[in-house]
């Protein structure tokens, strides 16, 4: 495992001690406080009484203790699981109607300075081909992205090195934003850029919230901390595990609005990691005022070079991930929850009844796979293997055929509903009022500029029934939102409410 020496004194300078320090309340971290074991150890089925009343705090929204989380966890008894997912929906409604939310994963670059145990991406893996698009690379991929497909959203994946660094993201940001391209009818554009990057100093992250950046993500793959040092080597920067775990709280206090958190299911004890990501949301809340923005899970599977086997104790069946889930949108009901197409179409589609807010479609994650600057080769050798190939049209027909609107606002982002504003609409189901206007006026302009006609007409009964719905409980916002409805039918692009 070779690291060029450039590469060595830059990673020298990555961790501040004392952008760690500063957040820790003594020598323990919030997880090591949270005594997860000991309330997993604890937990017991809840019985009817008791299970009913954890319910009734998600659907006022509130956030559950990690006790109260931990008992959802024994629950067995079917008739149980079924309240839960009958109430995991109703939340789900409560807070985002029926909406669904999509965007594609961008992945800019494949270098990286770390070796995790599970990432064919690692410096220690000769057989993946590195490569990091120049501006001219990223424009060919948003010229797919934005006039082609129609994604309005992205999450621009970033790794750990220095052709990466602070400067390229946001130029690369600055790039993606300012590109624009023409459509069937109108013209097409990025709207926002949430960013999955490594954790930075305060220092770097006021620089990228300054590029316009919509979500920070981060996940912390493990909160198990011995085998988060079993998969991140010591002499890494990732190895770090305190560097990682307070991330968020930089990334608030340097201003950025909405963070997303995240666990690579499958590393450690799923019931572990839950309360790990609960725990994480409850100690943003409490020592910076603001929950987590949205919560990703993905799930490991095992990958080329990889010490995680194909009997790794760990991985996660398909029942327990649904449990994962559906536990998430109960101990956090008003947080997004993201599924990416990692997971087949199955796995996804039943996932939409958990209460999940956002998928990706048309994914690529070879670096510069959309717009097929690669090799078949090359594509093999992705960080992992796709589960759901579905085209965004294909998505966005089959959500219309459940009911689902898809939206593409990000209205909320560009007129200041993010931070503590948009948790406290959320809460109090207010945000819902602009999200449904939006949705609608976003889903016509996405109809128009990209539908097939078979995807066009499997949308017009969600379309109508939403409109129908805004004439009858939003009488005051009707006639605007019929303004601007007009308008976009009209050719008019980007209004929103
Ligand atoms: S998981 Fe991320 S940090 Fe770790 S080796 Fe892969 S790309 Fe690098």
């Amino acid at each position: 495992m070779e690291v060029e020496t450039d590469n060595l004194s830059w990673m020298s300078q990555r961790i501040r001690g004392g952008e760690i320090l500063k957040y820790m309340d003594g020598s323990r971290d919030f997880i090591a406080a949270a005594d997860i074991p000991e309330k997993l150890r604890l937990a017991r089925p809840p019985d009817g009484a008791r299970l009913r009343g954890i319910l009734a705090k998600s659907l006022a929204i509130q956030d559950l203790t990690l006790e109260e989380t931990a008992a959802l966890i024994q629950v067995t008894d079917p008739d149980h699981l079924a309240l839960m997912r009958d109430t995991a929906l109703k939340v789900k409604l409560k807070v985002y109607d029926n909406r669904i939310v999509t965007f594609a994963p961008l992945y800019l670059g494949n270098y990286c300075v770390n070796a995790c145990a599970y990432c064919g991406f690692s410096r220690s893996n000769s057989d993946a081909r590195r490569k990091v698009l120049n501006a001219d690379e990223l424009k060919k991929e948003i010229a797919v992205l934005a006039g082609q497909i129609g994604h309005k959203r992205l999450i621009a994946v970033y790794g750990e090195h220095p052709r990466n660094d602070v400067d390229y993201i946001v130029e690369s940001l600055q790039t993606i934003y300012a590109f624009q391209v023409k459509t069937r009818r109108g013209v097409g554009s990025i709207r926002r850029v949430n960013v999955n990057a490594p954790p930075f100093s305060v220092e770097d992250l006021k620089k990228i919230h300054a590029a316009g950046i919509g979500t920070y993500q981060v996940f912390q793959e493990t909160y198990h901390q011995p085998t988060y040092e079993r998969m991140h080597p010591a002499e890494t920067i990732k190895g770090n595990y305190l560097w990682r775990l307070y991330c968020m709280h930089r990334a608030l206090e340097s201003g950025m609005d909405d963070v997303g958190i995240g666990a690579l299911f499958g590393l450690y004890d799923w019931r572990y990691e839950l309360l790990g990501l609960v725990a994480h949301t409850q100690e943003l809340e409490r020592s910076l005022g603001i929950g987590c923005h949205t919560i990703s899970f993905p799930r490991l599977v095992p990958a080329l070079n990889s010490v995680i086997a194909p009997d790794w104790p760990y991985l996660v069946s398909d029942a327990d991930f649904q449990r994962i889930i559906l536990i998430i949108r109960l101990a956090v009901p008003y947080t997004g929850m993201i599924i990416t197409a990692r997971e087949k179409a199955a796995i996804r589609d039943a996932a939409l009844a958990m209460g999940v807010t956002q998928m990706d479609a048309s994914s690529k994650i070879a670096i510069g796979g959309y717009a097929d600057c690669v090799s078949a080769q090359e594509k093999t050798k992705q960080q992992f293997i796709l589960g759901d190939e579905r085209s965004l049209d294909d998505l966005i027909r089959d959500l219309a055929a459940r009911g689902y609107i898809t939206s593409f606002c990000t209205a909320g982002y560009r007129c200041g509903r993010t931070g503590k504003c948009i948790m406290d609409l959320l809460r109090q189901g207010t945000e819902g009022k602009f999200c449904k206007l939006n949705a609608v006026l976003t889903f016509q302009e996405w109809l128009d500029d990209f539908a097939s006609a078979e995807t066009r007409r499997a949308a017009q009964p969600v379309l109508e029934q939403e409109i129908r719905e805004i004439q009858a409980k939003m009488p005051s916002a009707y006639e605007q939102f019929r303004g601007y409805y007009e308008r976009i039918k009209n050719g008019e692009r980007d209004l929103y409410l």
